[in-house]
């Protein structure tokens, strides 16, 4: 049987759709399906958009995966992940999600609000921030309202024919996320945890979110695990774990570094700080980045930062409802 360019097999009983993003950086995204005795496990999904469901759609018919025993499990809250399963999901099929981040995926909760807040005191003017939420994927691309989801928890795994795949709690790119492990056949699809051409987003929106203190910890607790292979929600596998890990560790600690660096010129918002960082962006500068991309930059010198209190090294004032840091304890 003859695939559909945009579809692989990558191991006996696990298939890659490759679906596109328009307009994202990320290009396209991996919904990983893990097939076995006739039931299939569609792990992520895409944008809410016309491309995504299209090639989900073909994907999805090529691998001969049948719609009423097709179960979902979305690694993360973020819209490349989660957009379609309201529309890909037969009725009475199951959706599976981490009890983290599963509320952020009711469309009626405000959790706009508070970063909006949070974004003022970081730097941001209030036009950007509507300049930046009308364009943001986590809005536009929404799967909207979907049915009532089973809720994940560190340790439970979910059955797929005759497979069994661990969910690991990995706490970072959001509160939530959760890696599923194939113990047998030593996989893991890794969702945005770990991802091997470039490197996860971790942003923080919240003081009580030490984001990247929690990512540090997940890349511990998946060192140690039997994997031949990780199947990650962006771009190539990754064949070598470890060395993957060490070199996301290393990427943050110099990142921490950089911006201490940048905060010896006196004390600035994060907006400042991410203005005068190294981005790998296309744009001739800072000011003429995308909106969107000023929004993830500086939600990721905020984590950089808010690590960086937390070791001692930076420090936070709080003057006017503007926060600035400053080298020092
Ligand atoms: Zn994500």
């Amino acid at each position: 049987m003859g695939l559909p360019e945009h579809v692989s097999s990558v191991a006996p009983g696990v298939w890659r759709i490759r679906v596109p993003l328009p307009g994202s950086p990320l290009r396209n995204l991996n919904s990983w399906v893990v097939t076995s005795d006739g039931q299939a496990l569609v792990i992520d999904t895409g944008f809410n958009m016309p491309e995504c469901l299209e090639a989900m759609k073909s994907g999805l018919a090529a691998i001969g995966a049948n719609p009423s025993r097709t179960s979902f499990m979305l690694t993360h809250m973020h819209s490349d992940h989660t957009g379609l399963v309201g529309r890909l999901a037969a009725p009475g099929t199951d959706i599976f999600m981490g009890r983290l981040d599963a509320p952020f995926m009711d469309p009626g909760m405000n959790w706009w609000n508070p970063m909006v807040d949070y974004a003022v005191q970081n730097g941001f003017g209030r036009q950007q921030i509507s300049d930046a939420l009308a364009s943001h994927p986590g809005i536009k691309f929404h799967p909207g309202a979907i049915g009532p989801m089973k809720l994940l928890e560190d340790g439970d795994s979910i059955t797929v024919g005759d497979r069994e795949l661990a969910c690991v709690l990995t706490p970072g790119h959001t509160p939530g996320h959760i890696c599923l492990y194939d113990r047998q056949a030593r996989l893991l699809f890794s969702g945005d945890h770990v991802l091997g051409d470039i490197t996860p987003h971790i942003e923080s929106w919240a003081y009580r979110f030490n984001a990247l203190k929690c990512f540090m910890s997940s890349l511990e607790k998946i060192r140690g695990l039997d994997v031949v292979q990780a199947l990650p929600g962006h771009r190539g596998t990754i064949a070598e774990l470890g060395p993957r890990i060490d070199q996301l560790v290393a990427h943050h600690a110099a990142r921490a570094d950089e911006t201490v660096q940048v905060l010896a010129g006196g004390c600035m918002t994060a907006y400042e700080i991410a203005s005068r960082m190294t981005w790998d962006v296309r744009a001739p500068s800072w000011e003429q980045f995308p909106i969107t991309q000023k929004w993830f930059a500086v939600g990721e010198t905020i984590a950089h930062l808010r690590w960086l209190e937390d070791s001692g090294r930076v420090r936070r004032q709080i003057e006017d409802g503007i926060a600035r840091f400053c080298v020092g304890e």
